[in-house]
């Protein structure tokens, strides 16, 4: 079972708005949760710490994110934002939670700045899976349980708490390694929700973030601002979590890549993470609908479009965004938790993947990014 490499979490976001606790398994989050709203407003936790183990989640990019206060869904939505200045206190709260989650846990977590942090979390995967009793049938056969730390990479999603471009060399130091300057619009791009150009300040941002080592993460641009984004930039690039939209038939927006943008993307050796959030695989779908309509092969159709558009399966990855506005039963019919997430293997073997390319799907293509682009110490 090869281990994952996920794209795209929402951690702090969760963590600080619902209170979820993710060294507890989603199971506990869910009971937790029974009799509060909280279902209600972003669905079931999909994931914790003991998920991830079973998932054999080795590394995530773990998101500072935050809304602008224009798109609040509601008073309980404490993650969002008028002003940079209240963006960039979130920020750090958002980060402050991603290392105290590493420093008082590093058992269970690790942030990973440069390689050699990436190297040691990865040691232990490939030298042996995790191991974990099943959550179901706890009482048969005792295994032996064997869990190694998840390594958490920061990505910063949106770029709304910087009132500066020179800002992004300080999240540098920070540990901030990926950044997406866009959400929904801001004033250095147009997004996915509200149409524009790269604007000057968007593109001295660019210029910063190149000077540094910046991967730039072109999820929530439109097709214009990502075209110009992916002409101008000239450090690394990849889109972390979208989905092909030539798939997506009468899907409204811009929220998915086209073919433009991915084989553009391909051209600089960007992977793509593909996203398993049924509206975002069948744009009518209502947690009304019946599960069976989106599958795990609904899924690895998108991977399946990239690696077309390829002719390798060398840029397409997994970017689940799990807990981020979304949870169960929202996702593909095959998936409880993120554990389930290891049934895409045998689906990608259906398609005829043989073994190498999946494993690249799952984690090599995410890994050989992280091998080009972290810093050496
Ligand atoms: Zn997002």
């Amino acid at each position: 079972m090869p281990f994952i490499i996920d794209a795209h979490q929402d951690l702090a976001y969760n963590a600080l708005t619902f209170g979820r606790d993710y060294l507890l398994s989603a199971s506990e989050i869910r009971q937790l949760e029974k009799d509060t709203p909280t279902p209600q407003r972003t669905g079931h936790s999909l994931l914790g710490w003991a998920d991830y183990q079973r998932a054999q989640i080795a590394v995530i990019f773990g998101t500072l994110f935050l809304a602008p206060r224009r798109y609040q869904a509601g008073s309980w939505e404490s993650q969002v934002f008028s002003e940079p200045a209240e963006a960039r206190k979130l920020y750090e709260k958002q980060l402050t939670y991603y290392r105290r989650l590493s420093d008082e846990h590093p058992d269970k977590f690790r942030l990973i700045y440069n390689q050699a942090d990436l190297r040691q979390v990865l040691e232990p995967w490939e030298k042996n899976p995790a191991v974990l009793p099943s959550a179901n049938s706890p009482e048969t056969e005792p295994q032996e349980t064997v869990t190694h730390p998840v390594g958490i990479v920061l990505l910063m999603e949106g770029a709304e708490g910087i009132q500066a471009p020179e800002e992004m060399e300080e999240w540098w130091d920070l540990g901030v390694r990926i950044a997406g300057p866009v959400w929904a619009g801001t004033r250095f791009c147009g997004g996915t929700i509200e149409p524009g150009d790269f604007y000057r300040e968007g593109y001295a941002l660019l210029e910063v973030m190149g000077s540094r080592g910046y991967t730039l993460d072109i999820s929530h641009m439109n097709e214009a601002s990502a075209l110009q984004a992916l002409d101008r930039y000239n450090g690394p690039v990849f889109a972390s979590h979208a989905n092909a939209r030539a798939l997506l038939k009468d899907v409204e927006g811009e929220r998915h890549l086209t073919d433009t943008v991915i084989r553009r993307l391909i051209e600089r050796d960007g992977v793509m993470g593909v996203i398993p959030f049924n509206r975002f695989l069948r744009p009518s779908w209502s947690n009304s609908d019946d599960r069976q309509l989106v599958t795990l092969h609904t899924l690895a159709a998108h991977i399946d479009h990239i690696c077309q558009l390829a002719g390798d399966a060398r840029h397409a990855g997994l970017g689940t965004d799990f807990d981020g506005g979304f949870g169960w039963p929202a996702v593909p019919y095959e998936i409880n938790t993120i554990a389930d997430l290891q049934k895409l293997s045998s689906i990608l073997s259906e398609y005829g993947y043989p073994d190498d390319d999946i494993r690249d799907i799952l984690s090599g293509n995410w890994r050989r990014h992280l091998e080009r682009t972290l810093p050496e110490t």
